[in-house]
């Protein structure tokens, strides 16, 4: 099967007045369609800076971005009706205070030119399979930080992309609140069927959640592994206590905190 998104060689160098700083080297990565992967790996070691280069924010110094069949890279931009196909999440929120929950998960919408019934609904939706509905009219200063998570995480999803990218989200939140949101989002792939790469530096939310996990090391950052997430029951936060999760935690880390001697001057 043809992957929903793939990279190949990806560089990226960052020029300052004294030096330039080599943020990526050589990144190879492939997402097949409904596909859940988390790419882990140290601050700095350009996880932002992939899913930058995927939304065409900033430009790769070298090397290719290939979207269902659309290749892009330093030259080529992708066009419109892909961005589309692309949904985002961040560590904050950021909801507008002055609108209403319901107003702020319109806004992408009204930004698109979605503001279709089809789309309306599809905001009732995501509301109700996050037990939200009771929320959407009130202001953010009235729901808790939880709350607003979710409410970010639903507002990357309302225009209904294929693949949904995800920065870092639940890393301002408390283990208990993590671990609830971690269950809603698998419930809400498995609803969906979106490709979703899941950036974070919580080895223990991405060996729960993914299917796969790229683990990444900086200066420059590159990819150090690829690691097979398997299990034969349902995911599920008891999973967390086997041996097999906790070995597959202790994998991740040992590959993340492994340096390499030829690496050492
Ligand atoms: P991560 O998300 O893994 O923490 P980033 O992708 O944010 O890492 O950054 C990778 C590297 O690139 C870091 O060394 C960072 O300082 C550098 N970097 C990121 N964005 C810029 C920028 N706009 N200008 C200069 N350096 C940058
Ligand atoms: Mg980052």
């Amino acid at each position: 099967m043809e992957p929903k998104i793939k990279i190949e060689h990806l560089g990226k160098n960052f020029f300052s007045r004294r030096q330039t700083i080599k943020a990526l080297d050589d990144v190879n990565m492939e997402f097949a369609p409904g596909e859940f992967v988390s790419i882990v790996g140290p601050s700095g070691c350009g996880k932002s800076t992939i899913i930058r280069m995927i939304d065409d924010l900033i430009k790769p110094t070298s090397g290719t971005i290939t979207i269902d069949g659309f290749t892009y890279d330093n030259k080529k931009e992708i066009p419109q009706s892909f961005i589309k196909k692309l949904g985002f999440v961040f560590q904050l929120p950021n909801l507008y205070p002055w609108l209403t929950v319901r107003q702020n998960l319109y806004l992408p919408l009204k930004v698109y030119g979605m503001m279709d019934s089809e789309h309306v609904h599809h905001v009732e939706d995501l509301l109700e399979m996050t037990n939200l509905t009771e929320v959407g009219n009130i202001y953010p200063n009235q729901i808790s930080g939880g709350t607003a998570q979710r409410i970010g995480v639903i507002r990357g999803m309302v225009h209904k992309p294929e693949m949904l990218m995800m920065d870092e989200p639940f890393g301002a939140l408390d283990d208990e609140t993590r671990e609830k949101l971690n269950m809603e989002m698998l419930n809400i792939w498995k609803q969906t069927g979106m490709t979703i790469i899941f950036i974070t530096h919580n080895v223990s939310e991405a060996v729960l959640m993914s299917q796969r996990v790229y683990v990444m090391q900086a200066n420059p950052g590159h990819v150090k592994a690829e690691v097979k997430i398997e299990f034969d029951e349902e995911r599920s936060l008891e999973l967390q206590h086997t041996k097999k999760f906790i070995n597959y935690c202790n994998q991740i880390e040992e590959l993340i905190g492994k340096v390499d001697l030829n690496d050492v001057v």
